[in-house]
């Protein structure tokens, strides 16, 4: 199974991805989560794509399509595996394309995770993080049983510094204008679906599971 999460940030993509690579036994692919560990790190490319993340940009599509196919080279992915957050250009949903036909080894679907823009403010400024796991709580929509403390690993909550009121405008901005048509681009492939992720976390996952059943 070869799915990608679309949706603007905040939908609740890594939400889903954290509950679907369970069920599916998929390897979660987040470049989001690849930039913030490479940053962790103090490598390179990690305080590269820093630049960009701080101001809610794009970090270039040369850059992030290198790193996501070296990423299915590894073994992990033969039995496929779950992208969220990428592609997020055009170009570098054209250069996966290009990519996948060369290996033979097709998209299942992409699932596009549909939610108004008024309330994404909310659930990213509202966000937290463990630090030790990378789950993801929110401060009134999922809230971990004891404050600031991870339910799953006991390590501590944090708020990403991209989840400040200017810089989730910039990236709303930056879906609107950049990633948004990706909904037209798998659409004409016949590979979309759509779901509304504006339901409880349970109801989004039903519904994505069951079309990724029939598929
Ligand atoms: P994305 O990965 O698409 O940026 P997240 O999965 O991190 O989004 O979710 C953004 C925030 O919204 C998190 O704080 C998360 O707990 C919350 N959230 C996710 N899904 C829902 C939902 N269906 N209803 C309410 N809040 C949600
Ligand atoms: P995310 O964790 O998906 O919300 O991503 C956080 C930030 O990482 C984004 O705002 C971008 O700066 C960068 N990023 C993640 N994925 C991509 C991508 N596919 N293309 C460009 N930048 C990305």
């Amino acid at each position: 199974m070869r799915i990608i999460l679309l949706g603007p940030p905040g939908a609740g993509k890594g939400t889903q991805a954290e509950k679907l690579v369970k069920k599916y036994k998929i390897p979660h692919i987040s470049t989001g989560d690849i930039f913030r560990a490479a940053l962790q790190e103090g490598t390179e490319l990690g305080l590269r794509a820093k630049e960009y993340m701080d101001e809610g940009k794009l970090v270039p599509d040369d850059l992030v399509v290198d790193i996501v196919k070296e990423r299915l080279e590894q073994d992990d992915t033969k039995n496929g595996y779950l992208l969220d957050g990428f592609p997020r250009t055009l170009a570098q949903a054209e250069a996966l394309d290009e990519s996948l036909r060369t290996s033979g080894t097709p998209l299942t679907g992409v699932i596009n995770v549909d939610v108004e823009p008024e309330e994404l403010l909310e659930r990213l400024t509202g966000r937290r993080v463990c630090r030790g796991c990378g789950s993801t709580y929110h401060i009134k929509f999922n809230p971990p049983t004891v404050r600031s403390v991870c339910d799953k690993c006991g390590a501590e909550l944090y708020q990403r510094d991209d989840d400040t009121v200017e810089t989730v405008k910039q990236r709303l901005e930056v879906y609107r204008q950049q990633t948004a048509p990706l909904i037209d681009y798998y659409s004409g492939q016949g590979i979309l679906f759509t779901v509304d992720g504006s339901r409880e976390i349970e109801e989004v996952f039903r519904e994505i599971t069951s079309i990724l059943d029939q598929q």
